[in-house]
């Protein structure tokens, strides 16, 4: 069987997807809505599908066709795939949303900029609301941050696979950059100290969320 190409998904009819990087957090503009729809009705892609983690994902290219998709777009593949943080979801926040509380884009961007695509011992989600409605899902993602009228609340090792569980809160009241300085530490620490494949949630199991807090938040 021949090695699949680059940045490609295998699918079940042995076509591949791709999931370019267009933005974060499901931003999108002109320009890249442009290309996407180009190499689309170039290569007859047929299907486009909007994911969970609000990417872009183009499915059902044919093998030949990839690397030719990928220098027509000339755009780098987003994190979908791999034990890596991947990226970062956000709900609108109060840049745009009357109940936000916090600014989740801006945060979301952030962290996006700093921390996607770093190898990690397993996938490492985020999920970023601007109130505690949580559009986005902070109890359920590796790390979460959710906004309240004094800052944002960071909760971490939720899981919303096959084995759920509600994450539990690591701090509070925090501005976006000691929001951002705290993911560093965490998953710096999250790096050097998890077992190989050691889902953030088993990670909080087995050390303790007080323990957790006591190194990250020294
Ligand atoms: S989490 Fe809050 S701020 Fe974000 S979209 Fe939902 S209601 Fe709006």
């Amino acid at each position: 069987m021949s090695e699949s190409p680059k940045n490609a998904i295998l699918q079940r009819d042995n076509t591949y997807a791709i999931i370019p990087k267009t933005g974060f957090a499901g931003l999108l503009n002109g320009d890249s809505l442009r290309k996407l729809a180009d190499v689309v009705d170039k290569y007859q892609i047929p299907v486009i599908k909007m994911t969970a983690s609000q990417r872009i994902a183009l499915v059902g290219i044919k093998e030949e066709d990839v690397n030719k998709v990928w220098a027509d777009l000339g755009m780098e593949a987003a994190p979908a795939t791999g034990l890596c943080v991947r990226s970062v979801q956000s709900c609108p926040g109060n840049s745009l949303c009357k109940y936000g509380k916090q600014d989740s884009l801006g945060l979301a961007q952030r962290l996006d900029e700093l921390f996607s695509g770093i190898a990690l011992p397993n996938k490492f989600k985020m999920g970023i609301s601007g109130c505690p409605l949580n559009c986005c899902e902070a109890w359920t993602r590796d790390f979460g941050a959710f906004g309240k009228p004094n800052g944002f609340t960071v909760v971490i090792g939720g899981n919303a696979g096959a084995a759920p569980h509600i994450g539990k809160v690591l701090a509070e009241g925090l501005s976006i950059e000691e929001v951002v300085s705290l993911a560093g530490r965490l998953i710096s620490y999250y790096k050097e100290n998890a077992k190989n494949g050691e889902r953030m949630f088993k990670f909080v199991e087995r050390l303790g969320i007080e323990e957790i807090q006591k190194v990250t938040l020294a």
